[in-house]
């Protein structure tokens, strides 16, 4: 047995592990327990510094999830999206791949719960279905391993996986969505690192949400991958009481470069059921965009998206930086809100303008439409 396999049978997995580590109300551990799975393995607990703390509120259950909120428990629409149990496609050329529903910890924000960690909704049995499923599509040209967590299965059980895309002629690149740098980072290993090198181009995108995982062993981990000559990019979530602040999220995407890890995107936390509490005012995102920008390298910033409730896609959000359009002046802002003027080309009459008309769906009256024109009012 693997290291990495070894740490995570000593995991704490369980109401009675809440009840005799954390001191928590029997009752409420089990209630907890049967919501959605636990696990945090001994490297991660080691993260925690003191109770609620942000690593805490990432791993451990809080009773906030069981309040009964309504929310949906698939608020991204996947399932209608899902063509076979291991597939989401909603994208016109890429497709999110499930291969497994465990995790090394399970996140306690997972925007996936109602699947996670349930071997009857995620399972081995439809990874064929799924291969199958992309060689019949020859539009899909970038597959995303997801689940669960791909690193969860063995080294030979995900070579399969790769080799059985690698045979599929249109598949130009693949993504493995992981956690395990942040959260298991004894999971690289030079042996997987070297399988992982012979089916190139492979990226890789991981999960930090705190600097605090920013460990050495972290570090180690995305190196070994960046020098497997996988580009690793960062996915994390903005939560609240982990990392709702402008200095945090600066420390955390500085110490992401200096691991060799590429800030990608910073998710608005999906509305789940389960774990409202987690969710910030959108103005606090954009708040942290703006003082990212200008304020440190480029290449610190993350795209800040919110995946469309009901399944439309990630959509970006950026802090207004054009104020506002004077004749063909366009007036705009810079980081330190420096107001600058552009002065515009001029598009000839007729010119096919770039932005298309936004589809609204009218209720009462249809009106003729209008052709889209910038103006003043418009910028
Ligand atoms: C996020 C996501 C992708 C990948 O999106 P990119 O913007 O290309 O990273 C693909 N499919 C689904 C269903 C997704 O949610
Ligand atoms: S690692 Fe990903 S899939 Fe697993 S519990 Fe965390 S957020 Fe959910």
């Amino acid at each position: 047995m693997e290291l990495w396999q070894e740490m995570l049978r000593q995991s704490v997995d369980s109401g009675k592990d809440l009840v005799e580590r954390f001191s928590f109300d029997p009752e409420m551990a089990e209630r907890l327990n049967k919501l959605f799975h636990i696990r945090i393995n001994p490297y991660y607990l080691s993260l925690i510094r003191y109770p609620g703390d942000p690593i805490w509120l990432q791993c451990i259950p809080d009773s906030q999830e069981l309040e009964e909120d309504d929310l949906p428990e698939d608020p991204l629409a996947e399932d209608a999206h899902s063509p076979v149990p291991s597939i989401v496609h909603r994208y016109p050329d890429r497709v999110l791949f499930l291969t497994t529903s465990q995790c090394s910890m399970y996140c306690r924000f997972c925007t996936r719960k109602r699947k996670v960690g349930d071997s009857t909704k995620i399972n081995m049995r439809y990874i064929q279905d799924g291969i199958d499923y992309i060689a019949a599509h020859p539009e899909i040209r970038d597959i995303i391993l997801s689940g669960g967590d791909p690193l969860m299965l063995t080294d030979y059980m995900l070579e399969k996986i790769l080799k059985g895309l690698r045979e599929i002629p249109h598949v130009e690149i693949i993504r493995l969505g992981t956690k395990m740098p942040c959260v298991l980072p004894q999971r690289v290993t030079p042996k997987l690192c070297k399988m992982l090198k012979k089916y190139h181009p492979i990226y890789v995108n991981t999960h930090f949400n705190h600097p605090w995982e920013c460990t050495p062993e972290a570090k180690s981990s995305c190196g070994m991958l960046a020098d497997a000559g996988v580009p690793v990019g960062n996915q994390a979530v903005l939560m609240k009481g982990v990392n709702d602040d402008p200095d945090i999220m600066l420390e955390l995407m500085r110490k992401l470069l200096t691991m060799r890890v590429r800030p990608y995107y910073l998710y608005q936390a999906d509305i789940t059921k389960g774990a409202n509490h987690f969710r910030t005012p959108v103005s606090v995102g954009l708040d942290i965009m703006d003082k990212l920008r200008g304020h440190t390298s480029g290449l610190a910033i993350p795209h800040f998206v919110i995946d469309a409730p009901g399944g439309g896609g990630k959509i970006p959000l950026l802090p207004q930086y054009v104020l506002g359009k004077n004749g063909n002046q366009v007036i705009l802002r810079n980081y330190k809100y420096d107001i600058y003027t552009y002065p515009d080309v001029e598009s000839e009459p007729g010119e096919a303008t770039r932005e298309p008309e936004p589809k609204v769906t009218r209720k009462k009256k249809t009106r003729k439409k209008k052709q889209y024109k910038p103006d003043k009012e418009q910028v």
